[in-house]
């Protein structure tokens, strides 16, 4: 039986090569094909997306199947457009809900995004109910002799899958936001803590369990084709540990402005170093994913304090 192959297509999300990409999964099952999208990047992208599938020579009626990693917006808001045309939609049991009716999801980001969201989102449509899957942890989808198989790792969002695509070319890891993600062209990992879900705690028993599993490959959807699969999640590991501590610290600080101020003195030079350039730690490291952050641990900080969140033991 021939080998999967993935093909990583970019996004142009935020109108920034290498910020986001989906992953078109074909599977040869002897006369025909299974293809799947692992991730489709956000509605206001999905003319790109669905312009690069021609391309390729396939219309969006051909996808059999969307798996989605978590449902925020950069990974899930095209959904609905394949599910109208068929696509099964797979996902945790919390996205369920959000995929059928997206309202609550499309109100707090816009809340968050402002003018931005159209044009860096846009309006997600409805999955109609009887193309979304629950998937469990554990649970696998079978397309010819390949098998992906949802992996639970919370930390980023408690919604969060990876997914291990076993075929007979390896095993690859698609790890959404879980691995974290690379500023584009660089190898710098920056960590993504967004409120209400962050949980660094979580997140490295998440990472554990990904080294544990020993995937041959990682695809990230902001990274692409990580081939040094053990080495990186040791890596984004330090990175999750290392932002946490940061982010505990300058939530002391008396005032958004001096938190961000000390978090931007810990982090940019950091990224400098690693030879990430002042556009690009301005795209991807600004204040926008500063604050982002920031409400991140807030948030985090608020659940300990009601016993809403682990803490840590000792
Ligand atoms: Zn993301």
């Amino acid at each position: 039986m021939p080998a999967a192959a993935v093909t990583c297509i970019d996004l142009d999300y935020l109108g920034l090569p290498g910020a986001a990409v989906a992953f078109l999964v074909e599977i040869p099952d002897h006369e025909i094909a299974h293809r799947i999208l692992v991730e489709c990047g956000p509605e206001a992208c999905r003319p790109k997306l669905e312009s690069e599938l021609a391309r390729l020579g396939i219309e969006p009626d051909l996808i059999d199947a969307v798996a989605l990693t978590h449902i925020h917006l950069d990974h899930a808001g095209a959904a609905g457009g394949f599910a109208a045309r068929g696509a099964r939609v797979l996902v945790h049991p919390r996205g369920v809900r959000h995929l059928v009716d997206p309202a609550k999801l499309v109100a707090s980001s816009r809340r968050v995004h402002g003018g931005r969201f159209d044009r860096h989102y846009g309006e997600p449509i409805a999955c109609p109910a009887e193309r979304v899957e629950s998937v469990e942890h554990g649970e696998v989808a079978r397309f010819g002799q390949a098998t992906f198989r949802a992996v639970e790792t919370p930390g980023h969002a408690k919604h969060h899958h990876a997914w291990l695509l076993e075929h007979a070319g390896g095993r690859e890891c698609f790890t959404g936001d879980v691995a974290a993600m690379l500023v584009p062209g660089t190898d710098f990992i920056s960590v993504p803590a967004p409120a209400t879900d962050f949980d660094p705690l979580a997140w490295d028993r998440s990472l554990a369990e990904l080294e544990r599993l020993g995937p041959d490959r990682l695809w990230l959807t902001h990274g692409g084709r990580i081939d040094e699969a053990a080495e990186f999640l040791a890596r984004a590991r330090q990175r999750v540990a290392e932002e946490a501590q940061i982010l505990f610290e300058v939530a002391r600080e008396p005032s958004d402005e001096s938190a961000i101020e000390r978090y931007r003195g810990w982090l940019h030079p950091r990224a400098e170093a690693a030879g990430v350039p002042e556009p690009m730690r301005h795209a991807f490291l600004g204040r926008a994913f500063m604050e982002m952050n920031l409400a991140g641990v807030r948030k985090l900080l608020k659940d300990r304090a009601e016993g809403k969140a682990d803490a840590p033991r000792g």
